[in-house]
């Protein structure tokens, strides 16, 4: 086995661990490989170990990968920073768009997805936190952006996306992802029907899983140090 590929099995290993701890199918947690600053050789290495869903956070970088790896079947997620002027090249390329916490940004990625594609799936990020420096919407705002992202009618709004504080206390890594899903369940309860909870990277994924993630964000534990 390459690296790549008994890191991934690791990583599977470690949430269906944690998944069964807490009484969840393992299938309820999808695995997105973090690939920003890889190659499009490491990447075709995780889909040959059978990887599918890959992150990419720079767009001009992912799009140079997209088009060398168009021959596989991947779906590609954009997790970074959305810059007004990228919004077209996002729409158009991406299956998924998990940073949006303004409406404006919103509003553009719905009118450049291209009429051919399904809409594209969104996650709003929340700044759960509390940092100044860091993006993504407040917690009391998120009703607000959700009720109005839901009506945009190219973009199909799936949950919510976090990135906590890091912390090498565990304990600590909870309550961030346990407010995440409190705000999704609070958003079902008004009527939408969220699925999504996109949290949990390579040092906290198992606090996010056991919190109810439903997508875990994994660069460095599968791909190595960045
Ligand atoms: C880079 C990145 C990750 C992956 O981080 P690792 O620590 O390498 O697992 C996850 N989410 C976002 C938004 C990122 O930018």
């Amino acid at each position: 086995m390459t690296t790549i590929a008994s890191n991934l099995q690791a990583v599977r290993n470690a949430m269906a661990t944690t998944a069964a701890e807490i009484g969840r199918t393992p299938g309820g947690v999808v695995l997105l490989a973090v690939s920003k600053t890889f190659s499009p050789a490491a990447i075709r290495e995780a889909y040959h170990a059978g990887q599918i869903a890959f992150g990419e956070s720079y767009v001009q970088e992912a799009l140079e990968k997209i088009a060398a790896l168009h021959d596989l079947p991947l779906e590609w997620h954009f997790i970074g920073p959305i810059q007004s002027n990228k919004t077209r090249a996002i729409a158009e390329n991406f299956s998924w768009v998990h940073g949006v916490d303004k409406l404006k940004i919103a509003e553009r990625l719905s009118a450049q997805r291209p009429q051919n594609l399904p809409p594209l799936n969104v996650c709003l990020q929340v700044n759960v936190s509390g940092e100044d420096s860091k993006s993504g919407v407040a917690p009391d705002e998120v009703d607000g952006l959700a009720q109005a992202v839901t009506r945009l009618p190219q973009l199909r709004l799936r949950g919510l996306m976090a990135i906590p504080a890091p912390s090498d206390n565990v304990a600590a890594q909870h309550p961030p992802f346990a407010l995440l899903r409190e705000l999704r369940d609070k958003l079902n309860r008004q009527g939408l029907s969220l699925d999504t909870l996109s949290m949990g990277m390579s040092h906290d994924f198992a606090a996010a899983i056991a919190e109810g993630a439903t997508i875990v964000r994994v660069g460095s534990a599968i791909f190595g140090q960045r």
